[in-house]
């Protein structure tokens, strides 16, 4: 399968050909057609196989689909560190960089200034460290109730890293009805027993 033939839409074709992927990895091939669809999906990945791309492809392609212009957060990426998050940042950047989608990347570690102001400005998307984003979910300075897309990236990484509270009480103010994304490079029980918990249906896939 091509990316021409994944019923992607121009501003999205466009981007990636620049970017010069070819075709799509194994993960995406798998990953891309199930998400556009709307299914929940666990994906067993490690970094480099291309699932950054795998759920931010269509996620972007479900928002902008969306028509929903309002500037609230309607996707949520939680990872276990900020260099994982800036570097989704990245690829966000280089994704949309024909769409009007504007995402913002909150991680701990450093000021919040620069991150509430860029929140301020609206963030459809928003790639957050735990930590970090309860922080501003506490002031108030982010609101999740219009979320309609969940992707836990790493998911054994955030639990070996003791992140399972705090994803805990996350999922306690995010809408219920919504697509959720778990990606882990490992299946151990103690993630299989949280997918139960947060996902519905899911497909899996794996590479
Ligand atoms: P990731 O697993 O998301 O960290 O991606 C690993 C690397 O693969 C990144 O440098 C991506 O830019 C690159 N990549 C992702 N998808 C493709 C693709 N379809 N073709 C070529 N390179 C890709």
């Amino acid at each position: 399968m091509e990316f021409k033939n994944m019923d992607l839409i121009a501003p999205l074709l466009k981007a990636i050909q620049e970017i010069g992927y070819n075709e799509p990895t194994a993960i995406q091939q798998q990953a891309i057609p199930v998400l556009l669809t709307g299914k929940d999906i666990i994906g067993c990945a490690q970094t480099g196989t291309g699932k950054t791309a795998a759920f931010a492809i269509p996620l972007l392609q479900k928002i902008a689909q969306s028509g929903l212009t309002d500037n609230k957060t309607q996707a949520l990426i939680l990872v276990p560190t900020r260099e994982l998050a800036i570097q989704i940042g990245q690829s966000l950047d280089a994704y949309s960089k024909y769409l009007q989608i504007k995402h913002t990347v909150i991680f701990g570690g450093v000021s919040q200034h620069k991150q509430v102001e860029s929140l301020k400005k609206g963030a459809t998307i928003i790639v957050a460290t735990p930590g970090r984003l309860l922080d501003l979910l506490g002031q108030k300075l982010i609101d999740l109730r219009a979320l309609r897309y969940f992707v836990l990236d790493e998911a054994d990484n955030m639990l070996d890293m003791g992140f399972i509270h705090d994803i805990k009480k996350l999922l306690k103010v995010i809408p219920k009805e919504r697509q959720t994304l778990l990606f882990s490079a490992t299946m151990p029980k103690s993630i299989r027993k949280l997918a139960e918990e947060i996902l519905r249906s899911p497909v899996e896939v794996q590479v």
